[in-house]
């Protein structure tokens, strides 16, 4: 459209009709950053995203099936789900909030407690939705980076923490690097923040056992989150658990939506929680096979970030990304880390049950010498 028709016809095109109408969003989105995981095309062995490689508990698939049409008509209860989950992990259930994963946590935290104004708290490298869902709120972020040995640089993040501090956000253990903060750093950190709200992601506890779940309600500042999209299978339901004490969870739930979580989750959770025995034995899958894949490094002579978690971050160096070629040439995915902060050069690999393990090491060995790989 020319210039002469628009003033005949007085209205622009369908580009200037986007620039000029659309109202503009917060400035805060205008500047956060996006998360785009690269999940396009996933029909492989799955060892790029820290998933249970293989099931849920075979009682859930049972629940699945007892699925009913007019249960879908519904909207789902979260409550009565809350209550049992409580139960399950010792917790009073105003204590607890069932999520839409740990992304709807994250997000539902930082919405509720962040102003403009106020300062969050990260180490980096960590996961990537704690700087999305902070930004979206505040432009004070501050980063403590780990230095080269990267584990949690406990000394220098507790200096960081200010009168402005109002959100303190920590994966223990953490992602992509697999490191852990004692107790005990956790606690000195909510004892030194009293104004802030200390989230503790403990999205991978199952690989690792140590829980600040006994201080909910002791700490007044604490927040413990728990996913079951790891140890538990539940990647693709989407459920997460937030708890902490009574006045915090209020917010937070004041925040979210009452039908966050989808009926399906709800229905399938109080049956995994039920199955202990099933999470017990995968995250023992994945500890011996952790032990075996690190093993399998040191001879090939791969450097690694020792881990606690579902992975382990291996120092590939320039190849980073010819080596993810060639593993998913063979039908293994993995995930190139090289632009966390700190982490040039290195590819992280899921562990998960025996055979997917096996399958990912005789790969890495036939990949690291089609590439051409030297220490
Ligand atoms: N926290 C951490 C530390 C994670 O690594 C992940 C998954 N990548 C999540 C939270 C997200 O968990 P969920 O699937 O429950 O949203």
């Amino acid at each position: 459209m020319t210039s002469a028709t628009k003033n005949v016809t007085n209205k622009p095109d369908a580009a200037e009709f986007v620039t000029q109408i659309v109202p503009q969003p917060r400035r805060a989105v205008l500047a956060m950053p996006e998360y785009h995981p690269p999940l396009a095309g996933r029909d492989a062995l799955r060892l790029d995203f820290n998933e249970n490689t293989l099931s849920p508990s075979p009682r859930v698939l049972e629940r699945l099936r007892q699925v009913t049409a007019e249960g879908l008509t519904k909207y789902p209860e979260r409550e009565g789900v809350e209550r049992i989950a409580a139960e399950h992990f010792g917790l009073q259930a105003d204590q607890v909030l069932l999520t839409n994963g740990v992304d709807e946590a994250i997000h539902l935290v930082c919405a509720a407690f962040l102003e403009e104004t106020d300062e969050a708290l990260i180490s980096t490298p960590t996961f990537f939705m704690y700087e999305v869902s902070v930004r979206m709120m505040t432009s004070h972020l501050t980063r403590v980076q780990a230095d080269a040995s990267l584990e949690f640089p406990y000394q220098r993040f507790l200096a960081a923490i200010t009168p402005r501090t109002k959100l303190i956000l920590i994966a223990s253990p953490n992602n992509p690097t697999g490191a852990v903060v004692s107790r005990d750093h956790l606690l000195a950190i909510c004892a030194a923040g009293p104004q802030a709200v200390v989230m503790i992601d403990e999205a991978y506890y199952h690989f690792f056992g140590e829980t600040l779940f006994s201080e909910v309600g002791k700490v007044p500042n604490l927040l413990v989150a728990r996913t079951f999209s790891k140890a538990y299978g539940l990647a693709n339901l989407r459920i997460g658990l937030l708890t902490g004490n009574t006045a915090l969870i209020k917010f937070v739930r004041k925040v979210s939506s009452p039908y966050n979580v989808n009926g399906v989750a709800l229905d399938c959770l109080p049956v995994a929680l039920a199955d202990d025995a099933y999470v017990a034995w995968y995250a023992e899958q994945v500890n011996a096979g952790r032990a075996r894949m690190m093993d399998g490094l040191r001879a090939l002579g791969v450097g690694f970030f020792p881990s606690h978690a579902n992975f382990v971050l291996m120092k590939i160096g320039a190849k980073h990304a010819e080596l993810v070629r060639a593993m998913r040439a063979r039908g293994i995915l993995l995930r190139d880390r090289s632009t966390d902060p700190g982490c040039d050069g290195f590819v992280r690999i899921t562990i998960g049950v025996e055979d997917h393990v096996t399958r990912g090491l005789a790969a890495l060995k036939e990949s690291l010498q089609e590439i051409g790989w030297a220490k």
